[in-house]
């Protein structure tokens, strides 16, 4: 399995979920064995040997590959959720999306300063949704922040975006926004 492989995989679909957006649906590879462990096993060999004990996955997207890339290098996986989802006490990030504003939650408690995050999400776009995950777990407070997406859509400007803020982000390979 390759990565141009997996991207042949990706269907597009033309003005989803709004006219002019092409949305890059995952889920016609992620029904494809083989691409799933491909997904899962490039994160493993990128992320395994830097000492992250948590992977912070970002709603809803970013739930699939985490959890089962935490279970292959140790850690844990903690999740960041949309408004009112998590049912103990939480910390809060509100943020500007390209049509009003958003607000992204974490539990209070689940990370500690002793620990080395891995931050993914499924797609990087214009990096709003990273970076205000980024935020989150700053205010948790942990000793280092890694960060990553499965795809990077290129044209938007998503890392840049966040190397102005200083966060350096990996994605496994990426794909023109219209292509
Ligand atoms: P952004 O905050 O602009 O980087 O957007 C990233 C988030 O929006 C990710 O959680 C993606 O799943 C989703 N997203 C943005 N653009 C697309 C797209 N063209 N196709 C699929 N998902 C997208």
């Amino acid at each position: 399995m390759t990565a141009k492989e997996v991207i042949k995989a990706i269907r597009n679909v033309p003005d989803f979920p709004i006219p002019g957006i092409q949305f890059k649906d995952i889920t016609t590879a992620l029904n494809k064995p083989e691409c799933l462990k491909w997904m899962r096993d490039e994160l493993v060999k990128r992320y395994k040997d830097l000492g992250i004990t948590q992977v912070v996955g970002i709603e809803s997207r970013g739930f699939i590959v985490a959890p089962s890339v935490a279970i292959e290098i140790g850690a844990g996986f903690v999740p960041i959720r949309k408004p009112g989802k998590l049912p103990g006490e939480t910390l809060k990030v509100r943020y500007d999306k390209e049509y009003g504003k958003d607000t992204i939650e974490i539990h209070k408690d689940a990370l500690t300063p002793e620990d080395i995050v891995l931050i993914h999400d499924d797609i990087l776009a214009t990096g709003g949704s990273m970076y205000a995950a980024v935020e989150l777990v700053r205010k948790a407070g942990v000793k280092k922040i890694y960060t990553n997406c499965l795809i990077e859509l290129e044209g938007l400007n998503g890392k840049q975006f966040l190397a102005d803020r200083g966060v350096e982000i990996e994605c496994l390979f990426g794909i023109e926004v219209n292509e």
